[in-house]
């Protein structure tokens, strides 16, 4: 069980800097994931200026997952949790989406390709 982050509606400064930390993780997390749709949709589906529908669907159910995860601030990233919550298909949608875009990304947005892959580097809590 996790430390709350607040006792008696007073936020400790460890505990508000570990959930800061966590949080600008998430934030980085959703940042790549838009990025690298973006990518996909613009080499993939020609789109210019942000995505096409189809992207754009993919991109609400992925937050929807993000703002649900029962992994709360500690989660993994998505790419390296031991659950994984997308359904079937959307798994391999952004399983499709990070071959094509994976290459791009990395030559595009390097810094944000590393501490990506950095973030990845932290386990899954245990459960
Ligand atoms: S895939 Fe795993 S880490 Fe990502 S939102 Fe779902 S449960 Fe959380
Ligand atoms: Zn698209």
């Amino acid at each position: 069980m996790t430390e709350p982050a607040t006792l008696t509606g007073v936020t400790r400064p460890a505990a508000k800097a570990k959930n800061d930390l966590a949080a600008t993780r998430l934030a980085r997390e959703w940042q790549t994931m838009t990025v690298m749709v973006r990518i996909y949709c613009r080499d993939r589906h020609h789109t210019v200026g942000g995505v096409c529908a189809e992207c754009e669907q993919f991109l609400n159910y992925a937050i929807g997952r993000l703002e649900r995860c029962h992994f709360g601030l500690e989660k993994p990233t998505c790419a390296k949790c031991p659950v994984h919550c997308y359904q079937r298909e959307r798994r391999e949608q952004v399983r499709t989406i990070m071959i094509n875009a994976g290459p791009r990304m990395l030559w595009e947005h390097p810094l944000m390709s590393l501490r990506h892959w950095m973030d990845g580097l932290r386990k899954a809590p245990a459960r």
